[in-house]
């Protein structure tokens, strides 16, 4: 679970969850109220995990699965991922640069 670097406080999967929801760029810490930001790493880490899903659209077609059941199965791993993403995500107390 993300690490509030300003305070050392660990955050809930739930508040966690409430945070990336919003889509900003920066989260605010729900025990000392600073912002915080997504590491650099953590961006490609969420990155990557993102584009799980999409080789699944072209190889599962391969094997004669139908179009609404590889959208199904990209769904339910899309879903998948952001379950388990906040468990992976690292924060920093200044916004980091992408490379
Ligand atoms: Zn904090």
């Amino acid at each position: 679970m993300p690490v509030c670097q300003h305070c050392g406080t660990n955050w809930t999967w739930k508040q966690t969850m409430k945070r990336i929801m919003k889509f900003g760029l920066r989260m605010k810490c729900p025990h000392c109220c600073e912002w915080q930001y997504e590491s650099t790493a953590s961006k490609r880490r969420s990155g990557f995990l993102g584009m799980l899903p999409l080789p699944l659209i072209f190889i599962l077609p391969i094997f004669d699965v139908s179009l609404m059941m590889t959208v199904f199965i990209a769904a339910i791993l899309s879903v998948g991922i952001m379950t388990v993403y906040p468990f992976f995500m690292q924060l920093s107390n200044e916004e980091e640069p992408l490379w």
